[in-house]
């Protein structure tokens, strides 16, 4: 007997295809049958009359490592968006491998409250496994926590003997199950790395055909030297590149998404390499000067040196107290900001581009986050699909669930068909929409129905109805990008 009917619905499959009348039957937190299932027996059915059936979404970009152990009170961020997948370890950033009393220098600490006890990565992957997350995830080592952990002098490149205990670590986290490695050369503590220093830390990747994901060195005025670094790292290592975030930052750089997309289009034809970026034009990370003078607006996300600025503009406050935005970034820091630098023309360039997947990049443990945390699924979906015609319904399903799986190595996932993991979302494609804004960043998303994590109902209505129905998505494999569940839960 199936435990479960999701009846009279419309399913989008997650492969790009045109939408088909079907239900959908689980068993054992697997897919089992889709097609006409009227007169079958099943323990639970779920109505899904005049509603979109589709693969839980997968968000390729987050910084959820932290968020991930503990247990969500209230509406979760992501599962209120129909997330079931979320990709941790982005930016150069990630939790583990990491032993350390006293706060790592920023970026690191956007991962919030000091938790720095990992001293393998499997240690982290089986502490995430026994804390049985809200949702699956899939663990990315930084390449920024490597060189805090190993390198003795941040402002230069690694030594080879530190770049030998970097890929021996990185080796040992591909060993436990971790995905791959995660890089942030735009963020101070990897600046100094070299092109070659990255190759040499990632040179497990090969062998284990873990994937690579990349915060360029710049996203303004250096875009072409920092992509053509990005696309050469990746082609030394023989891996799946994955540009992060991708963006173009600052008022004379707007417009040259043109070019950096041909440029990934003439590099895919020899390369495996595609996209994530979110569905916003305003950018956030830690506060930093520099950033500041290319933004027409800056928000103020968090500041451990003035708390009281968290969802304050940076701008209105410098004025109030008469002094230079720069002078204010010091009093603030370590801070975190969002920063209203890219142009809409590229945003939507970019969104469209058939290589790009959707990522939210949000930053859970903000005081004031960017909206992005709480809104970016529905918003591609609601704003950018069925308000601003930017793309067909099943083409934004595809970006959040076919592709990401197949690029992420992901056998199991982001498809509606028998054998799947049964991570599914019923929405309603004609309300749909995202609700966190710039003001009130933290409001949940509404049209999300139900939410299904490995066959559990784990949210209705934004209601969180099992919080604990995720799993660890290690990958077990040297052969290929292949990934085991473990025991699925019934
Ligand atoms: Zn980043």
């Amino acid at each position: 007997m199936l435990d479960l009917i999701i009846a009279g619905g419309t399913v989008v499959d997650g492969s790009g295809a045109p939408r088909l009348r079907a239900d959908v039957g689980v068993a054992q937190g697997r897919i089992t049958a889709v097609g006409d299932l009227r007169g079958q027996p099943a323990r639970a059915h779920h109505d899904a009359t005049g509603r979109i059936v589709c693969p839980g979404f997968i968000d390729v970009h987050t910084h959820d490592d932290r968020l991930l152990l503990g247990t969500p009170h209230g509406p979760h961020p992501k599962l209120t968006q129909g997330v079931t997948t979320v990709v941790t370890g982005n930016c150069g950033i990630s939790l583990a491998p990491l032993l350390s009393a006293t706060t790592p220098p920023a970026p690191l600490d956007l991962l919030g409250a000091d938790d720095w006890r990992y001293a393998r990565f499997g240690d982290y992957l089986d502490a995430l496994q026994a804390a049985r997350p809200a949702l699956n995830a899939v663990c990315l080592v930084g390449h920024s926590t490597l060189r805090v952990r190993h390198v003795a002098d941040l402002e230069r490149p690694a030594t080879p003997s530190e770049a030998a205990r970097m890929a021996a670590d990185l080796a040992d986290a591909l060993d436990a199950g971790a995905s791959g490695l995660s890089t942030g050369l735009y963020y101070p503590p990897a600046r100094a790395a070299t092109a070659e220093e990255v190759i040499a830390v990632g040179a497990p990747l090969t062998a284990a055909r873990g994937i690579l994901t990349m915060h360029l060195r710049d996203e303004a005025d250096a875009i072409d030297d920092a992509l053509r670094e990005a696309l050469h790292i990746g082609r030394a290592l023989g891996v799946e590149a994955v540009l992060s975030h991708h963006k173009l930052i600052g008022q004379r750089n707007h417009g040259r998404s043109v070019q950096t997309l041909a440029a990934v289009d003439a590099a895919a034809a020899h390369q495996p390499v595609c996209m994530d970026c979110y569905p916003y034009n305003a950018s956030s990370t830690m506060l930093l000067a520099a950033r500041v003078g290319q933004s027409s607006e800056v928000l103020v996300t968090w500041s451990r040196g003035d708390p009281s600025a968290a969802g304050r503009s940076l701008f209105a406050l410098a004025r109030e107290r008469g002094c230079t935005p720069e002078a204010l970034v010091e009093q603030l820091a370590p801070a975190g900001a969002v920063y209203f630098a890219m142009h809409e023309d590229d945003v939507r360039r970019i969104l469209a581009h058939p290589l790009t997947m959707v990522g939210s990049d949000g930053l859970a443990h903000d005081a004031v986050p960017h909206p992005r945390l709480w809104g970016t699924f529905p918003r591609v979906l609601g704003h950018y699909a069925r308000e601003q015609r930017l793309f067909p319904l099943e083409t934004a399903v595809y970006k959040m669930t076919g592709l990401s799986a197949r690029r992420f190595g992901l056998a199991d996932r982001g498809m509606i068909a028998p054998g799947y993991a049964a991570d599914i979302v019923v929405f309603d494609e004609a309300h749909v929409a995202d609700r966190a804004s710039f003001e009130h960043p933290t409001t949940p998303s509404i049209g999300i129905d139900a939410v299904f994590v490995n066959g559990h109902l784990a949210c209705e209505q934004g209601r969180t109805v099992h919080a604990h129905a995720g799993q660890v998505l290690r990958r077990t494999t040297k052969l290929g990008p292949a990934y085991s569940s473990p025991g699925l839960a019934t």
